[in-house]
C-alpha cells in the first residue's frame, strides 16, 4: 500500500517549517546574546568611563585645592567643591552600576569610600586655608595622608578597571564567538537547507509525475482504439492509486459497454441476415408453390400415361434442380412400382420392381441413404449409388407410387421435395381417377369389351386412318345363336354368364390391336384394322370354333356349349365416313349367317371378291 501524497506533502512542510523554525531560532538566539554581550560591553565602557570621570574629578579637586594652598588665591578653591560633588556622585554611580557584579561592587564600594575619604581630607585642608591657617594646612598636606589616599583611590581604581576590561574583553570574546557561530550557521545551514528543499521536491516531483505519465500513456492507448489498456504501474501514492483504480473501472465499464454494442450490433446482423435469407427461403418456396401449380394442372389435364410423364419429366427437375431421379406409379392389377419417368441421365427398368424391394415403401415414410455401410440400401437401387432418397407416395394410406432421388437431399430441397410428392400423389390419383371414369365410359360393365359409343367413335377414327393410309379395315358383326334359350332355360344370370364367357375367350382370340366391342344384347363386334378380308375371316373362324368348343358353367351347374354367327364387311371408300354403311354391310352378312344356318362365318360379297 503505498503511502499518502498529501501527508507527504504536509511531512514536507512541517520538515521544512523546522528546520526554517530552527535556524531562525538559532540566528535570533545568537542575535539575542550578542545584544546581552554587547550591553554588556556598553555596561563595562560606562564603567570604565565612570570610575575614569570620577578620579578626573577627584585630581581636578585635589590639583585646585593644592593651588589654593601653595598661593591662597580663592581663584584656585572656585571649582572645589563642584569637583568633590561631581567626583563623590560618579562614585555612587559606579557602585550603581556594578551592582550586578560583587566583586567589582565591592571595588567600586572601596574606590568609592576611599574617595570620600580623600574628599574629606582635601575639604579638611580648604578649611584651614580658608581659615587663614596656611601652615597646619601645609602640615597636613606635608603628612602624606592626602598623597596616600590618592594613590589607594588610583590603585583600587585600576583595580577596578582592570576587572572591568578583563570582564569587557570576555564579552567582546563571547560577541566574536556568536558572530562566528551565526557564520558558520548561515554557510552550513543555508546550502543544507537549500539541498534537503530541493531533494524532498524532486522526490515529491517524480512521485507525481511517474503515475501522471503512466496515466498518460494508458489514456492515449485508449484513445488510439486500445480499449484493453489498463493503469498496472506502481502509482508510488494512495491517491494516485485511487485514481488509476478509477480509471481502470471506468475502461472496464467502457470496454463492456462496447463489448455489449459489439454483440447487439452481432445480434442485429445476425437477425437482419436471418430475416432476408427467410424472406428469401419464402420468396424461392413462392416460385416452388407457383411452379407445382402450374405442373398440377397440367397433370390435372394429362390424357395418357404419357403426357404425365412428359409432365414430370419437364417440371420435377426444375423443381429440384441438378437431382437427378425418377417417378415410379404403383400398378394395383400387377402390384408393381412401375417407372413413369426419368430425369437427370438416370436409367431405370422398364419392368419396375415390387414394392418390398423399396424400404420407404415398407415403412411408408421417407427413407435416404448417405452411407451404403450405415444404412440398409433397397433392393431396386442397386450398388452405382451410394447416397439417395426414396420418398412414398401415399394417398389415403394407400401406396400410389416412389420418388426417387440420386443424391443428399438437403433442408431446403426437402420442403420441395415435400410439396412435390403430394403434388404428384394428387395428380396420380386423379389421373387413375379419371382413367377409371373414362373406362366406365367406354367399357360395358358386363364383359368388359369397349361398349358401343366407343366402338363407333373408333371405327370413324379407323376409317379416317385407313382411308388416308390405304390400308385394309375390317369389320366383323356376330350374334350368340338362340341365346334367348338360355334366360329361358337356366335364368337371366346364366345369359349373363354366357355372355362373359363368349366376351372373354374372343378378347384373348382377337389381335392386340383389333377392339371387341359389345354392340348390344347378345351382339358384338369387332373392328380389325390392316388386317385383309381373307386373314381376318381365318381369324374369325377360329375364333368361331373356339366358341363352339367351350364348356361353360354357372353356380355350379354346366350351361353347356353355345355357338355364334358371324358377318365380316371389309370399309371401301364409297362408304360413309361414320362407319354406319360398314355396320350395315356386316351386320346384312351376320342376317345371311344366321339365315344359313347359324354358327358360322359369311363375308360380304364384296369381302368376298377380295379374299378371293
Ligand atoms: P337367334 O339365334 O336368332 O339370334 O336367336 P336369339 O334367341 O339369340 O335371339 P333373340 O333376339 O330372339 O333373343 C335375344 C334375347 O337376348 C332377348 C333378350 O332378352 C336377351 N338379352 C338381351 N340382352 C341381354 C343381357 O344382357 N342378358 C341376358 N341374360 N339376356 C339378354
Ligand atoms: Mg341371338
Ligand atoms: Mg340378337
Amino acid at each position: 500500500m503505498a503511502g499518502s501524497l498529501s501527508r507527504r506533502i504536509v511531512v514536507l512542510c512541517v520538515i521544512l517549517s523546522i528546520v526554517l523554525a530552527g535556524l531562525a531560532g538559532l540566528l535570533l538566539d545568537a542575535s539575542a546574546q550578542m545584544r546581552a554581550s554587547l550591553t554588556w560591553i556598553t555596561h563595562s565602557s560606562q564603567v570604565l568611563e565612570t570610575a575614569d570621570r570620577a578620579l578626573r574629578h577627584l585630581q581636578a579637586a585635589e590639583s585646585g585645592q593644592r593651588g589654593f594652598t601653595l598661593t591662597q588665591n580663592p581663584e584656585f578653591a572656585v571649582s572645589f567643591p563642584t569637583e568633590l560633588a561631581e567626583a563623590r556622585r560618579e562614585a555612587a554611580g559606579l557602585v550603581a552600576l556594578t551592582s550586578d557584579n560583587p566583586l567589582q561592587n565591592t571595588r567600586a564600594k572601596q574606590v568609592q569610600n576611599l574617595i570620600d575619604e580623600r574628599a574629606k581630607s582635601l575639604e579638611e585642608t580648604a578649611r584651614l586655608t580658608r581659615r587663614g591657617d596656611f601652615e597646619a594646612a601645609r602640615a597636613y598636606v606635608a603628612a602624606g595622608h592626602g598623597r596616600f589616599l590618592m594613590l589607594l583611590v588610583t590603585a583600587r581604581t585600576n583595580d577596578l578597571l582592570e576587572a572591568e576590561r578583563a570582564l569587557a574583553a570576555n564579552r567582546m570574546d563571547a560577541v566574536k564567538e556568536r558572530l562566528d557561530y551565526i557564520r558558520w550557521l548561515v554557510l552550513f545551514g543555508t546550502p543544507i537547507t537549500v539541498i534537503t528543499i530541493t531533494f524532498l521536491a524532486s522526490a515529491l516531483i517524480r512521485r507525481i509525475r511517474r503515475p501522471v505519465d503512466a496515466m498518460m500513456a494508458v489514456m492515449g492507448q485508449l484513445g488510439a482504439g486500445d480499449r484493453s489498456a489498463r493503469i498496472t504501474a506502481r502509482m508510488e501514492s494512495s491517491e494516485f492509486q485511487r485514481l488509476a483504480r478509477g480509471y481502470n473501472r471506468m475502461a472496464d465499464e467502457l470496454e463492456s459497454a462496447v463489448a455489449d454494442q459489439v454483440v447487439s450490433a452481432q445480434q442485429l446482423h445476425h437477425a437482419n441476415h436471418e430475416l432476408s435469407l427467410n424472406a428469401e427461403v419464402l420468396r424461392e418456396r413462392g416460385e416452388v408453390i407457383e411452379l407445382l401449380g402450374g405442373m398440377a394442372h397440367r397433370m390435372q389435364a394429362a390424357r395418357t400415361d404419357e403426357e404425365l410423364a412428359s409432365i414430370i419429366r419437364v417440371f420435377v427437375p426444375r423443381v429440384l434442380p441438378e437431382v437427378p431421379g425418377a417417378l415410379f406409379a404403383h400398378n394395383n392389377s400387377r402390384n408393381l412400382l412401375i417407372p413413369i419417368a426419368a430425369w437427370g441421365g438416370i436409367e431405370v427398368a422398364a419392368g419396375g420392381f415390387a414394392p418390398d424391394q423399396c424400404w420407404a415403401l415398407r415403412r411408408g415414410q421417407s427413407h435416404f441413404v448417405i452411407d451404403p455401410e450405415s444404412d440398409i440400401v433397397c433392393a431396386h437401387v442397386g450398388n452405382e449409388t451410394d447416397h439417395y432418397h426414396c420418398e412414398p407416395l401415399l394417398a389415403g394410406g394407400e401406396v400410389i407410387g416412389v420418388l426417387y432421388l440420386k443424391g443428399v437431399v438437403e433442408a431446403e430441397n426437402r420442403f420441395r421435395m415435400t410439396v412435390l410428392t403430394e403434388n404428384i400423389a394428387s395428380a396420380l390419383v386423379n389421373h387413375r381417377l379419371q382413367r377409371g371414369l373414362r373406362e366406365q365410359t367406354i367399357r360395358d360393365p358386363l364383359t368388359g369389351l369397349f361398349n358401343r359409343r366407343y366402338m363407333e367413335e373408333t371405327l370413324a377414327l379407323e376409317i379416317a386412318r385407313a382411308s388416308r393410309g390405304g390400308t385394309p379395315l375390317g369389320l366383323v358383326m356376330c350374334d350368340v345363336d338362340h341365346f334367348k334359350r338360355f334366360n329361358d332355360e337356366f335364368g337371366h344370370e346364366a345369359g349373363d354368364a354366357v355372355l362373359q364367357a363368349v366376351a372373354a375367350e374372343m378378347r384373348s382370340r382377337f389381335r392386340d390391336g383389333d377392339v371387341v366391342c359389345r354392340f348390344g344384347g347378345e351382339e358384338f363386334t369387332i373392328i380389325a384394322p390392316g388386317t385383309s378380308a381373307a386373314a381376318l375371316a381365318e381369324r374369325v373362324e377360329a375364333v368361331r370354333q373356339a366358341i363352339g368348343e367351350l364348356n361353360i358353367h354357372q353356380g355350379g351347374r354346366t350351361l353347356g356349349a353355345t355357338t355364334m354367327s358371324f358377318g365380316i364387311a371389309v370399309w371401301e371408300e364409297n362408304m360413309e365416313r361414320d362407319g354406319s354403311t360398314l355396320i350395315k354391310v356386316a351386320d346384312a352378312a351376320l342376317y345371311r349367317a344366321k339365315r344359313e344356318g347359324r354358327n358360322r362365318v359369311v363375308l360380304d360379297s364384296r369381302a368376298e371378291s377380295m379374299a378371293a
